[in-house]
């Protein structure tokens, strides 16, 4: 058991080894996440630190009075792991005071950046140098690099540049003991056994706490042809991703299908946002090829938008013509999470499926949706990863409480379906406190059991984010 309260003995140990305003009281926004689902608790602290060395320290007094630590990055996590609901003591370790830079290498397309740098920011820096790291996401304005690693974030661009995972060479992290893993590498390719990068990305920081990393960069795109098309069914939106992939090849970066609730939420909830989609089609999809070369794409963009609309697989569209054109295509896109809030969902699936599985499973699960509950169901995402938000809302007359007892059957058919087709219960916010349950149904025990041996291996005292994605 670990303690409920923070003792005197160990905040007074902490103060004598850190710099005076490392710790600080908690406010608020560091007990909210931004569903509003969970609340942290008071009995906290929370700790800023500077450098590795002062995290390490940290750590290793934590350890020694068996106090929790909840690390904390941007606080845009989805799934609850960057909050302690429990009534244990915590300490909340953000690491938003560790921002620099430690090298950036031109050539080799490599940054070294500390992990507490926001996103947009690094992003932004890059730019200037004529650099381009891909990760985007809507919350790149507050979520940082640590928190991206700790959830192998995903967004817009995986199709042409992976998840974060694939973006990331090599991590310097602090330890359950305290040690620091050294682990900054620029390697492309580096089989020396057990890979404890990949190990640590995506463990929500439930095995480490994530102080820097190297990451891969690419050149800038200098061209982007953007367009938004209505296409019949999701069955159609993938034979178009197919077909765009043939002729645009490893241009194509984004490919995000939007449902009409989509455009129906943002234009109630959000009336500064335009919304750029006309007609009564269901179904569209925003599609952006890039590329970085000197070699204009806008006409063979053009001419396979002609030739989509020869073979039918749209039935209307706009390209962008401008870059403020295409800003309000992705501010449309990136402003559908902020309406879903605002509505207020009854369940929240963030799902992938085999691109085979998936438009059989829009049709049949919103079918049978239908048969049991009025809800509205608003489907979009990043479905040329396969990865879908499946969310459930209430309907316009009645409250989201109203439909609290057939949640668990909402649910669990949902995601009963998403297991029966080898799909995944977490295709990009992580397991955090939410999915625990799903990642119990959804995994083979073998999983389950390995996950278990390694939390008890590397953290036995069981003090970094006790409660998230797997109890032991
Ligand atoms: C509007 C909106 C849109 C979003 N869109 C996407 C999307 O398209 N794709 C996507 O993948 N996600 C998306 N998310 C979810 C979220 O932004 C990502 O999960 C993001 O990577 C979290 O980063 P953060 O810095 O906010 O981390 P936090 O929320 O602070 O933490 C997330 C998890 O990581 C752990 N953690 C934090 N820092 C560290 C560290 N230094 N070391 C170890 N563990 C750590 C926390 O304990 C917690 O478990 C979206 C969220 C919002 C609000």
């Amino acid at each position: 058991m670990l303690p409920k309260l923070l003792t005197s003995n160990f905040l007074n140990s902490l103060k004598a080894k850190l710099p005076k305003d490392t710790l600080r009281e908690v406010t608020p926004k560091y007990l909210e996440e931004p569903r509003g689902i969970l609340k942290g608790n008071n009995n906290s602290i929370l700790a800023l630190p500077k450098s590795t060395q002062e995290v390490s320290i940290i750590v290793k007094t934590c350890q020694e009075y068996k106090i929790s630590i909840t690390p904390y990055s941007g606080g845009t996590g989805l799934v609850g792991g960057q909050l302690n609901p429990s009534q244990t003591a915590s300490v909340i370790l953000s690491i938003e005071r560790m921002v620099s830079i430690r090298n950036l290498y031109e050539e080799e397309k490599v940054v070294i950046v500390e992990a507490g740098i926001i996103l947009e920011q690094l992003q932004n820096l890059l730019s200037k140098e004529n650099l381009f790291f891909p990760l985007s996401l809507a919350s790149e304005g507050s979520c940082r690099i640590g928190g991206n690693l700790a959830t192998n974030a995903g967004g817009v661009q995986v199709l042409k540049y992976g998840s974060t995972r694939d973006l990331c060479l090599g991590i310097e992290a602090v330890l359950p003991n305290g040690q620091i893993f050294n682990g900054l590498k620029r390697l492309r390719k580096d089989n020396t056994g057990y890979d404890l990068k990949n190990l640590l990305v995506g463990s929500e920081g439930t095995l480490g706490i994530i102080t820097a990393a190297s990451l891969r960069l690419f050149p800038k795109p200098s061209h982007f042809c953007t367009a938004i098309v209505a296409v019949e069914s999701p069955r159609e939106a993938l034979k178009l991703l197919n077909f765009a992939q043939k002729f645009l090849d490893n241009r194509v970066s984004s490919f995000e299908l939007i449902g009409q609730k989509a455009a129906e939420f943002v234009a109630k909830c959000l009336p500064q946002i335009k919304v750029p989609i006309e007609g009564d089609s269901e179904w569209f999809v925003l599609i952006e090829a890039t590329s970085s070369s000197s070699k204009n794409i806008e006409l063979e963009f053009e001419n396979f938008i002609k030739l989509v609309f020869e073979k039918e697989l749209v039935q209307d569209g706009i390209i962008a013509q401008s870059n403020a054109q295409r800003k309000i295509f992705w501010s449309f896109r990136e402003n559908i999470p902020e309406a879903n809030r605002l509505v207020g969902s009854i369940v929240s699936a963030d799902i992938s499926l085999p691109l085979g599985e998936l438009a059989d499973f829009i049709d049949k699960i919103s079918y049978e949706i239908s048969l049991i509950s009025d809800c509205q169901i608003n489907c979009f995402g990043h479905v040329g990863d396969g990865n879908l938000h499946f969310n459930l809302f209430r309907n316009w007359d009645k409250t989201v409480s109203s439909y609290e007892s057939i949640v668990p059957t909402l649910s669990s058919m949902l995601y009963g379906e998403v297991i029966k087709r080898n799909g995944s219960i977490s295709a990009e916010h992580g397991i955090g406190r939410l999915k625990k349950s799903q990642l119990l149904a959804s995994s083979d025990k073998a999983k389950i059991d390995t996950i278990k041996a390694i939390k008890k291996a590397i953290d036995p005292n069981g003090i970094f984010n006790p409660g998230v994605l797997i109890d032991v």
